[in-house]
């Protein structure tokens, strides 16, 4: 990542005033842009992020089912249903109302020029109603090929209930299931034998073409955001590891970084769900009946960085548009915000359509969102980080609580290596 870092900075500044510079290395002659850039850097990390999108929905599927099957009744299943829909909501809803605070006493859109010329445009934008309506597939194999997540786990929790009421056939179902988790697990460890060339193309290709410029003038607005990010990421959720769940969060975050590293270059928690998965199974060591539904289905309606995001950018739009927002105002925003997570899928940007939905609800105007977009993609890469992140937090908690965390595999530093 860094090395992917360094090359995408140093390959900018050269073609910054040369556009068609070339790289000579003995006989051969490189044009930077057009093949290194262009070409390697760009086919590298487009091959990388759709094996991992590949690996998803037969990860999804084949894992949920197996998770839901094993399970000795049903009413389990809704108590971790239960366990972690609260405690998704309880750290957005607590993420954003910190982000609101903080942004208050900094003040980041005072003294801010409104004249830019980027424009934005929120698209389709559901309703609340609609986003629960669409939970349902009415296809399963259609929800597969759009990869619909929250579709997906429906249908896979349904069928992995069915398995469960079948008796002796049902039996034989799920151990087919069970050799299929290991061999999908095995893709999974294929694909990421392959990540740090992968991650490095991806960093190399965005830092050459990265716009620092913004950042400078709405260096405020930036600082407020990533320093929350940051401290929601490392004490608001080392705190629930030490207290909530009593384990070393040490050992959680550096457990947790190469999904971490994983989310942030390629910006999409949907992305990171396999990487993800298996470190919260293998390196955590929380059991698949968990694991299996809470890191999908958080993948989709648990983001905390992107709340955060969302509740410091609501304070700033109302700062530069010199607009008063009333308690009760940042209270719908809070709601909204929540709300607005579920049912979006974790791609990148993602937060920037759902941010149009809270502004329109308490009256803000959302061109305000154009002052924003160009210090996003950083922003959107460190917020991934903590999306996930919370997920494989969530599920060391229901984990624990339902005493289906394996601590030895917590404690040891190799578990779930991959050399
Ligand atoms: N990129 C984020 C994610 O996938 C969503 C967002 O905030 O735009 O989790």
């Amino acid at each position: 990542m860094f090395l992917g870092l360094v090359v995408g900075v140093l390959i900018r500044i050269v073609i910054g005033d040369k556009p068609d510079a070339v790289l000579t290395i003995g006989s051969l002659q490189l044009g930077l842009k057009a093949i290194l850039v262009d070409g390697i850097f760009h086919a590298g990390g487009q091959i990388f992020l759709s094996s991992l999108k590949m690996l998803v929905v037969p990860l999804v599927l084949v894992s949920l089912v197996c998770g839901t099957a094993s399970l000795k009744d049903v009413s389990t299943l809704g108590r971790i249903g239960r366990k972690s829909m609260g405690l998704f909501i309880l750290t957005t809803a607590l993420a954003i109302a910190v982000a609101i605070v903080l942004a208050l006493l900094v003040s980041p859109g005072v003294g801010v020029d409104l004249s830019t010329d980027a424009k934005f445009a929120p698209g389709e934008i559901k309703t609340v109603t609609q986003v629960f309506i669409d939970m349902f597939p009415s296809n399963p194999i259609n929800a597969m090929a759009k990869g619909e997540m929250l579709q997906i786990i429906v249908f896979a929790v349904l069928f992995g209930i069915a398995i469960t009421l079948s008796g002796a056939v049902g039996e034989r179902i799920r151990l087919f299931f069970e050799d299929m988790n290991v061999v999908v697990m095995k893709l999974v460890e294929i694909v990421m034998h392959f990540s740090p060339y992968g991650v490095f193309f991806l960093m190399a290709k965005l830092f050459t073409t990265l716009e620092l410029s913004d950042m400078v003038n709405l260096g405020k607005y930036f600082s407020v955001v990533f320093f929350a990010l940051l401290f929601h990421g490392f004490v608001v959720y080392g705190a629930f590891i030490m207290f909530a769940a009593r384990l070393n969060p040490l050992t959680f975050f550096k457990k947790m970084r190469e999904t971490a590293m994983f989310a942030f270059s390629t910006s999409s928690s949907n992305a990171t769900v396999a990487s993800n998965l298996a470190t919260t199974t293998n390196k955590l060591g929380v059991s698949n009946k968990v694991s299996s539904f809470t890191v999908p289905l958080g993948a989709t309606i648990n983001m905390d960085g992107t709340a955060i995001m969302q509740g410091v950018a609501t304070v700033f739009i109302a700062q530069v548009y010199n607009i008063d927002l009333t308690t009760s105002d940042y209270l719908m925003v809070i709601l909204t915000a929540t709300l607005a997570s579920v049912g979006t899928a974790g791609v990148p940007g993602v937060g920037l359509v759902m941010l149009a939905m809270v502004l329109e609800q308490v009256g803000l105007p959302v061109d305000g969102i154009a002052l924003i977009l160009g210090v996003d993609r950083l922003l959107d890469m460190t917020r991934t980080a903590v999306n996930v992140t919370g997920d494989a937090m969530v599920s060391c908690l229901v984990a624990k609580s339902e005493g289906v965390l394996d601590e030895k595999v917590y404690n040891d530093p190799n578990a779930g290596r991959i050399d």
